[in-house]
């Protein structure tokens, strides 16, 4: 048995030795993409269903890798967390989309996702106004999201970071809602201007009644706190019907448009009319 044990730990350092090899691959990896221009913004819509009309679109990374091909976020944003690397990769999605979205024909927002990380930076408001500054775009159009790990780390910085963001006009939304510990007590705390209901409890309306229970709660939280709530992750129109009979004015979901690359979007914004 002792013997077996023994080639158990050796068979399985090759394995380590080549999980390690791998991820510093897609580390050198992925400080190349970000020196050159692998790195690329989609864009899903925001929309209110019951008027019709588009309100915005969340920015989402992506990785053109040469080899590798479109490389989605989950399978990098991770890494580039713990090796600082996204710190760079952070600053340039938000500079990426202010652009972009300074050239849209409709003065519509823009949400772009923040992580821990960036957001423990104490100067992120400054940096965030720079980056405005020199896109030229109007703080009102941009939508900050987090989740709460963002500010549960340190809770008095965060608090000072968001309320500096907000006293420059950007708005800042409570992403993922409801799979963390303790986001009532975050609510209560942070001044949020909007909350997006998780996609898996979007997922599972219709299939368990837990789901609807906890997405109209969260619509019933919104109303009394008066901050808005978009649902994400809306893919059939019952899941539509549903959360629009419950009050939720604003969805997001591949029901709408899943997140697709900036030279579509001018086809989108030309079929609304004007607001
Ligand atoms: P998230 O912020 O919760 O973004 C929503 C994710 O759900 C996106 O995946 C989007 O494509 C997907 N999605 C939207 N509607 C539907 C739907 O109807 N059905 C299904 N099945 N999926 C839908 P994506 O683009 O792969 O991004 C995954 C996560 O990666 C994001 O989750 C976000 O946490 C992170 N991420 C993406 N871009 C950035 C970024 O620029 N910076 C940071 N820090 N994180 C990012
Ligand atoms: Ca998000
Ligand atoms: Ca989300
Ligand atoms: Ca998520």
């Amino acid at each position: 048995a002792k013997a077996e044990g023994r080639n158990t730990v050796r068979a399985f350092e090759p394995a380590m030795d080549a999980a390690l090899a791998e991820r510093r691959r897609l580390e050198a990896d992925l400080r190349r993409a970000l020196a050159g221009d692998e790195l690329v913004l989609h864009y899903q819509p925001q929309v209110r269903p019951a008027c019709g009309r588009l309100v915005g679109f969340e920015a989402l990374v992506r990785w053109r890798h040469p080899s590798r091909g479109l490389v989605p976020p989950n399978a990098f944003i991770p890494l580039a967390e713990e090796t600082g690397l996204i710190l760079p990769l952070g600053e340039f999605v938000l500079r990426e989309a202010c652009r972009e979205a300074a050239r849209w024909t409709l003065p519509l927002k823009v949400a772009v996702n923040l992580s821990p990380r960036q957001f423990q930076q104490a100067d992120l408001p400054e940096r965030v106004l720079a980056i405005l500054t020199e896109t030229d775009l109007s703080p009102d159009r941009l939508e900050i999201e987090i989740t709460e790990t963002v500010i549960i780390n340190d809770m008095a910085r965060a608090l000072s970071v968001l309320r500096r963001l907000k006293a420059l006009g950007i708005r800042i939304a409570m992403d993922d809602f409801g799979t963390g510990y303790s986001s009532l007590a975050t609510l209560q705390a942070f001044p949020f201007d909007k909350i997006k209901i998780d996609r898996s409890f979007v997922s599972q309306l219709g299939e368990r009644p837990s789901a609807a229970e906890i997405v109209r709660a969260v619509l019933g939280l919104g109303r009394s706190l008066r901050i808005g709530v978009v649902a994400e992750g809306v893919e059939t129109d019952g899941q539509r019907r549903f959360l629009a009979d419950e009050g939720c004015e604003e969805m997001q979901g591949y029901l709408f448009g899943k997140p697709q690359p900036a030279e579509r979007l001018a086809a989108m914004m030309d079929g609304e009319r004007p607001a």
